[in-house]
């Protein structure tokens, strides 16, 4: 069920923010009281929206409040290389339930999304929805957004051209929508994280990947062909590692998941750091989150690994920040629990070699939204779908 025109759209992304009265909502629009209300009547008909009582007084007769159907209901999905994460959200993208689990990427479209609709079937015997509305699909890896297929991802045998967006959808009898990870992390930033107030702004994602949201005016800028923001491969180095697209010295070689683990273990072997020695021994691998326990536990070693990793970030953001002239610069992803030794190199760097004008009045932080960030956006991605004019 979409509107049936502009204004209709528009009314229903004024009540994704949550339920107003129609003179409120006057004030907002630019349509006659008369024609505001023939089109509330009209959502309402559609059963987009409902009434909800009275708003208080402003003086005159008392103005009847609306909100969106307590009945709406939209899905997230956010697919990354180790997990999935699923939730269902209200039509205001509430978060209603959410599960998790781990799930390798690399089992295939089949398995995979096999497990995402299982787990939201979960949600379904809960209660919590019966009928979806729209669902929206993170995927850890370049995808073609009209056609909602993923392109030839480094990380992902068996995907490249995969229908995902067909095949969740007949699935789940709505529509769906698919994008890469960091443009729906992005997209629940600008909905319920750092971001809301902000029309321009990057979101960096570190995690298995290196990779870059960009938001321009309050929307995904994704470029021609669905590769904008795709960061990691950025060469930092010309005699640098090689990294896993086949070319050397890319950020990503220096600074992903992979990346880390293998310096980590470097230094581990090499006796400069006890506690990731003795965390390599008795694991047997170690891992993104070892480096950042060493670092909390004051391991000079650790910290250097995350000092090196962050001025290389540093130094592709301050291209960035001088180029795009952000509002904001958010640091997401697995790898960016490093936490404030990463930030502030980060930011050190950044401030250090963009010019003032850029860099006066921007924030580089950390997400607070944290495994959410992903859902949230995924659940605005398709909202923004079902909340436009047909
Ligand atoms: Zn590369």
């Amino acid at each position: 069920m979409r509107p049936e025109n502009a204004h209709q759209a528009v009314l229903l992304r004024l009540l994704r923010e949550g339920g107003r009265s129609r003179a409120e909502l006057g004030d907002m629009v630019d349509l006659s009281r008369s024609k505001l209300n023939v089109e509330l009547d009209r959502l309402i008909e559609l059963g987009l929206v409902e009434p909800d009582g009275l708003a208080e007084s402003r003086g005159g007769r008392r103005s009847g409040k609306v909100r969106l159907s307590r009945q709406t209901r939209f899905a997230g999905i956010d697919i990354g290389a180790t997990s999935v994460d699923v939730a269902v959200t209200d039509g205001e993208l509430n978060v209603l339930g959410h599960l998790s689990e781990p799930c390798d990427i690399r089992e295939g479209p089949a398995v995979v999304l096999d497990r995402a609709v299982t787990l939201l079937g979960k949600l379904r015997e809960q209660g919590l929805y019966s009928q979806l509305h729209g669902v929206g699909i993170g995927l850890p890896g370049p995808v073609s957004f009209p056609e909602g297929v993923p392109v030839v991802p480094p990380i992902m045998p068996g995907w490249d051209r995969y229908p995902v967006r067909e095949a969740v959808s007949e699935e789940l009898g709505c529509p769906a929508l698919v994008d890469n990870d960091v443009n729906i992390m992005a997209l629940g930033e600008l909905h319920a994280g750092l971001a809301r107030q902000v029309g321009d702004f990057l979101l960096v994602k570190i995690g298995t990947g290196v990779g870059c949201g960009i938001v321009v005016d309050g929307k995904i800028y994704r470029g021609v062909s669905g590769s904008a923001g795709d960061i990691g491969h950025i060469r930092v180095d010309d005699d640098g590692p090689i990294c896993a697209c086949g070319n050397s010295g890319c950020l990503e070689a220096y600074f992903g998941g992979a990346a880390l683990a293998r310096e980590a273990t470097a230094v581990a072997r090499s006796g400069r750091s006890p506690y990731l020695a003795e965390r390599l021994a008795a694991a047997g691998e170690l891992t993104a989150q070892d480096v950042a326990v060493a670092a909390a536990q004051g391991d000079a070693a650790a910290i250097q690994i995350i000092r090196d990793g962050g001025r290389r970030v540093g130094q592709v953001l301050a291209s960035l920040v001088s180029f795009f002239n952000p509002g904001l610069v958010i640091i997401a992803g697995g790898v960016a629990r490093l936490g404030h030794v990463l930030l502030a190199e980060i930011r050190s760097v950044v401030y250090r070699r963009s010019l003032p004008l850029a860099t006066g009045n921007l924030p580089i932080v950390l997400s607070e939204l944290g495994d959410i960030a992903g859902i949230v956006g995924a659940t605005r991605l398709i909202s923004d779908h079902v909340y436009s004019a047909g």
